[in-house]
């Protein structure tokens, strides 16, 4: 597929900058479990989280399209990194951006894209996982401000995160329709993180669980200043970050296919290299393909909301679940191409595959993506409302 000239250039400069500041150090800071936040506020600086937002609010407007692409070079090295593009970008600039007031634009939307706001996105709750309207945690009006009283799990950034879009029930006794949206000063008292979770990957990138003890919101962090939208702008946002996962499950695949092809040529077997071999060349000739049908989805997902079509849950979930379902099938097929050394941590790839395995749960698990894509299919719920 040909990319427009400002594409290409972006992703040159995300190709650049993957070999100059994360490829010397990804390998240490994973092992160490050392969150990159310089790394993000470079990326920041570059511009690599104003792609889908417009010049006036800090962005480059370069659309949905661009930011695949630069997220999708981003994660063929690194999924920690990744994340970054739905905590700064969709989970709180754009989602800022498509659903706040004037004045939450003005004060939020270019400082998540710059990344002097580090951000975090607040649905998951210990009770509350693909069932998003189980949610317990509540904020009660008091005057001109909003009590929060609850705690969310599984937070990316929770630990590090200056402020988020965080869901909240503002009528508990209506389920969907009493949940509300707020913008979170996570510096505001009354807000606690927990321990950062152990994981299986994604070892750069901090999880765990933030609480709120009656937490005080001002009335304007209200999303898009109105009580009772908050499922719905929940599921908005979600139509944007699943973009960002497919883009990132067709990263970690390509990284993936790039480091079994290196090394099919290097490693001799019974005097040739294991690639001249069929049967190498199968499973990697799936790879490539799957790879290749990963992309071409999630671009025309990127593509159709390019052309304002912002409704597009159902080429979104299939972009997401079938990308992130990739990620993981090549990350299998690596493994069996490099035998011992896809096993050993001497390689990059035994932390590709951990890291490959959890978009496939993030941002609506592969099962919730399948029911949308099913029911609209056939035909009891239209998927694009
Ligand atoms: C590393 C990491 C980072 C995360 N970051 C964030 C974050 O920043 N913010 C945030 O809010 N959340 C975050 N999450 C949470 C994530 O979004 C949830 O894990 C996800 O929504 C799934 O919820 P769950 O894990 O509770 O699984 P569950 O909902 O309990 O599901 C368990 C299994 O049951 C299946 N299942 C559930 N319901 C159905 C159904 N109706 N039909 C068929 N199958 C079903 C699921 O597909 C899954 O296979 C993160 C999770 C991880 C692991």
């Amino acid at each position: 597929m040909k990319l427009s000239e400002e594409i290409v250039a972006i992703q040159d400069m995300a190709k650049k900058f993957v070999q100059k500041e994360i490829l010397p150090r990804v390998e240490d800071d994973e092992r160490e479990h050392r969150f990159q936040g310089d790394i993000v506020r470079k990326m920041g600086e570059l511009g690599f989280f104003g792609c889908p937002i417009p010049e006036a609010y800090g962005g480059s407007g370069l659309g949905f399209l661009a930011h695949a692409v630069v997220t999708e070079e981003i994660a063929k090295i690194s999924g920690s990194l990744r994340a970054a593009f739905n905590m700064q970008t969709m989970g709180n600039a754009r989602e800022i951006f498509q659903y706040g007031t004037d004045e939450q634009k003005e004060a939020y939307v270019g400082k998540f894209v710059s990344a002097e706001y580090l951000g975090c996105i607040g649905i998951t709750e210990s009770n509350a996982g693909s069932d998003v309207a189980s949610m317990k945690t509540k904020a009660e009006k008091r005057g001109d401000r909003y009590i929060l009283n609850g705690s969310k799990t599984w937070i990316t950034y929770a630990q590090v995160a200056d402020a988020g879009v965080v869901y909240a029930y503002t009528d508990p006794s209506k389920p969907y329709k009493g949940m509300s949206a707020f913008i979170v000063d996570l510096h505001a008292k009354g807000v606690s993180t927990g321990p950062t979770a152990q994981k299986l990957g994604w070892q750069a990138c901090p999880t765990g669980e933030l609480f709120f003890d009656d937490v005080e919101v001002p009335v304007e962090n209200l999303l898009g200043g109105e009580e009772g939208r908050g499922f719905t702008l929940c599921m908005g946002s979600l139509n944007n970050t699943r973009l960002t996962a497919a883009a990132g499950g067709v990263g970690a695949a390509q990284g993936l296919v790039d480091e079994a092809i290196k090394y099919a040529k290097e490693r001799e077997q019974f005097g040739r290299p294991i690639g001249e071999y069929q049967m190498v060349q199968e499973e990697l000739a799936r790879m490539v393909v799957e790879t290749e049908a990963a992309r071409l989805l999630t671009y025309r997902c990127a593509m159709q909301k390019d052309d304002g079509v912002l409704n597009n849950a159902l080429e979104t979930s299939m972009a997401k679940y079938y990308a992130c379902d990739v990620a993981s099938r090549v990350a299998d097929g690596a493994l069996r191409i490099l035998g011992a050394y896809g096993y050993s941590s001497e390689y990059p790839v035994e932390r590709m595959l951990r890291d490959a395995k959890l978009p496939q749960i993030l941002e609506g698990s592969a099962n919730i993506l399948k029911m949308v894509i099913a029911t609209d299919a056939l035909g009891y719920r239209k998927a694009n409302r």
